[in-house]
């Protein structure tokens, strides 16, 4: 990585604002944190920051609050949790910016940690408003990028706010770029991209850009009957997205030009409504009945899927292989996800719905990344920048 990180800067007895990514998820009966592992991934950073004495002002978001203050995304309960992870006060401020932060961060004590309260309370910090930018960037003497989730987001605590003080990545940013960059520039090959989700629409791009790297890429997803129809089949009832059709072909014959091993699903778990009940059978995939719908991946094309990825050196998951969510079409993505897992081979998995798989499963331990930004680890694997990193200062 080409950007300036805390280790190339003096912090001792500094004002450090650190834009984290604690947006994390709460459970919908208790309304505690449900899942901590946003709040485990700052703390490298945080520790360094501690260990050289810095005065450390933690800013995030949560949620989608739309410039209101919601009371259901305040941060009070992660600067409680972080408090116990530490074992030292987190103190959390009633906003972001104003004179109570003002207050709150003055008098700051080396070791001192802040919490400031929702940025996104203030329509500003989307609005990338430079005001605000400039109030945030006030509390600080310097400030670190942490929240790889946000960092393709161009806003007043990613991008705005280094425009006034000097800015550095943190280690959970320089991680995640390494291993996604390390990943795709010098791969160990055999080089497997396997690509799921919902949509072809969200996927082009890193489709696009895989077919001119990888190996093999293996499709699956509500994108498989795009793909199928692109081939002449029948989908049945399974959603497809027409405008994407001759795309889709585009891709296909990209991949013969590339020659990129691109590998769409033999058979298909499918059903007759999209539903948690639905009744599911399975099917070959020029043979989808006339009412039913693509769900998932058929266990023909788990096994040949897993030969592909058992013989790879690296392989990068991002989107589940059927709607994982529901237990009778969650086979496709739990057996891929168990596979990688057990491999001694480098397993990168993107973020959101991905991460969350392997996370529900308890194996992210066993693979050797799971990122924590789902559409950022996407644009950077799509090749594009990331405005939370371009913005930071680069190394001499
Ligand atoms: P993405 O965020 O693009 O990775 O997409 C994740 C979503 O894709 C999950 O919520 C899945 O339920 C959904 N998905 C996967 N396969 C299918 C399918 N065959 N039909 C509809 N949705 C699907």
């Amino acid at each position: 990585m080409n950007k300036k990180t805390i280790r190339d800067i003096d912090v001792k007895d500094k004002k450090v604002l650190v834009r984290v990514d604690l947006n994390v998820p709460f459970d919908q009966i208790t309304g505690d944190i449900s899942d901590e592992t946003r709040i485990r991934a700052i703390l490298p950073t945080v520790n360094y920051l501690l260990e050289n004495n810095a005065k450390i002002i933690l800013c995030s978001h949560i949620g989608r609050p739309k410039g209101q203050v919601v009371d259901s995304m305040r941060l009070t309960p992660v600067a409680k949790r972080l408090s116990g992870l530490l074992k030292r006060p987190v103190t959390a401020t009633t906003d972001c910016i104003g004179p109570d932060v003002v207050a709150a961060t003055g008098n700051m004590v080396s070791g001192d940690i802040v919490l400031l309260e929702n940025l996104r309370f203030h329509a500003e910090e989307e609005a990338n408003d430079p005001d605000f930018a400039k109030a945030l960037a006030a509390l600080a003497d310097v400030y670190v990028s942490d929240a790889f989730g946000t960092a393709h987001r161009a806003h007043a605590s990613t991008a705005g706010v280094t425009k006034y003080i000097p800015s550095v990545a943190g280690f959970l940013i320089e991680k995640e770029i390494s291993m996604l960059h390390n990943a795709l520039d010098e791969p160990k090959r055999p080089l497997t991209a396997i690509v799921g989700g919902a949509k072809v629409s969200d996927k082009i791009t890193l489709i696009d850009k895989m077919l001119e790297q990888v190996d093999n890429l293996l499709v699956g997803g509500g994108m498989v009957s795009t793909f199928l129809r692109a081939l002449g089949h029948d989908t049945g009832a399974s959603l497809v997205e027409p405008d994407k059709i001759d795309l889709a072909r585009r891709l296909m014959d990209k991949a013969k030009a590339n020659n990129t091993n691109l590998v769409l699903p033999s058979d298909l778990v499918v059903a007759d409504k999209f539903d948690r009940e639905a009744n599911a059978a399975t099917c070959q995939s020029d043979k989808i009945p006339a009412d039913s719908m693509v769900m998932d991946i058929g266990p023909k094309s788990v096994s040949a899927y897993s030969d592909i990825i058992t013989k790879s050196k690296t392989i990068l998951w991002n989107g589940p292989m059927g709607v994982f969510e529901w237990d009778n079409f969650a086979n496709g993505t739990t057996s891929i996800a168990k596979l990688l897992a057990s491999l001694d081979a480098i397993t990168i998995m993107g973020g959101g719905s991905t991460s969350e798989v392997v996370d529900s499963m308890g194996l992210a331990d066993k693979m050797t990344h799971v990122s924590t930004g789902g559409g950022a680890s996407l644009k950077l694997l799509e090749g594009s920048v990331l405005p939370g990193l371009a913005a930071l200062m680069d190394k001499d």
